[in-house]
């Protein structure tokens, strides 16, 4: 490259778009994921009780009066209250337990290998950055290696060990966009439908049913969910998603005749938390473990442990609630 206002453009445009994708992909390891605020676990009462009761109608009853003033509208597949074994807690609404982290992860999306880290509410945003920003990354790279690429297939180039240097870093470019893009579209269209990966597999139950758009509120708040209300923080990987993470606005709410009602809107995570005083946590004070690969996550936390560790594929490895 010769001209010399050129080289500084791309040099610029390499540098800033590789800040962003460390920034966010930094950010996305080094989040500790949430877990349900102390209100989700039982008193020491409690699990006395349902220790003492056998399992079935009468643990049932416990839980439900636990969960009595609880922002809860999700259950089980069967209508139960949604309860966790291992943590002794009833799970909030989209929170899961992942079995590498062994904690209940709050709106657990999956636990991801290359980060090495849950994904979940405190870490959704950085995740999906890191995505973008990886992304128009290896674009930017293939893009301005392409003229180079061609030259090497017709002799362009000189005859030196730097030209096999072209020739690889645009396959590696091209494939990582290639894979980026599809794991980058997919989760555009969760966050546009307001699911999280683990909701795309197995959509969540209410108690009138499951509900496959139960949090959806449309595309506007939907995405206002994950990036927040100020725009100026929607590119940068800086925590401004909406609600504590342990109770979610849904379209559902009004038809939920033993909850109080709340407008399913923007504001209604903040509505509950006045509610139902639930104070939203500060993310720093969340504890969280760092995680292993995506193949061992389940969700077998109702079923006293029996479930296993699941296959990289969701759907077998989500949580056996009954
Ligand atoms: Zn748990
Ligand atoms: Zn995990």
């Amino acid at each position: 490259m010769e001209n010399i206002g050129e080289q500084v453009v791309y040099l610029m445009a390499y540098h800033l778009l590789f800040a962003m994708f460390v920034w966010s992909y930094w950010k996305t390891i080094f989040t500790l994921p949430m877990n349900p605020s102390k209100e989700f676990h039982l008193s020491y009462a409690e699990k006395e009780l349902l220790e003492r009761e056998p399992r079935g109608e009468a643990h049932q009853e416990v839980l439900r009066r636990a969960a009595k003033d609880l922002p809860i509208y999700t259950r089980t597949m069967s209508g139960a209250i949604r309860y966790c074994d291992r943590c002794q807690l009833i799970k909030p609404d989209r929170c899961h337990h992942c079995s590498v982290c062994d904690k209940c992860i709050l709106k657990m999306d999956h636990h991801c290998p290359w980060v090495n880290n849950c994904v979940g509410f405190s870490n959704y945003k950085f995740f999906l950055l890191f995505l973008a920003y990886s992304l128009l990354y290896c674009l930017f790279i293939a893009a301005t290696d392409l003229q180079y690429f061609v030259k090497f297939w017709t002799n362009g180039l000189p005859d030196t060990q730097a030209k096999f240097h072209i020739m690889f870093l645009f396959f590696a470019a091209a494939m990582f966009s290639v894979s980026l893009s599809s794991l980058f579209g997919y989760h555009c269209w969760l966050v546009s439908k307001n699911k999280s990966t683990l909701e795309a597999f197995r959509s969540p139950a209410f108690r009138h049913g499951t509900d496959k758009n139960g949090f959806s509120l449309g595309f506007s708040k939907n995405m206002r969910q994950v990036f927040g209300d100020e725009k100026k923080y929607w590119l940068l990987p800086i925590f401004s998603s909406l609600g504590d993470g342990c109770s979610f606005p849904t379209c559902l709410v009004n038809q939920d005749p033993e909850q109080p009602s709340t407008p399913a809107g923007l504001n209604s995570a903040t509505k509950n938390l006045e509610n139902h005083q639930f104070p939203a946590k500060p993310l720093r004070e969340s504890q969280s473990h760092l995680l292993t690969d995506s193949q061992s996550w389940s969700e077998n936390c109702t079923n006293s442990g029996k479930g296993k560790a699941g296959m990289s594929n969701p759907a077998l490895t989500m949580e056996n609630e009954t």
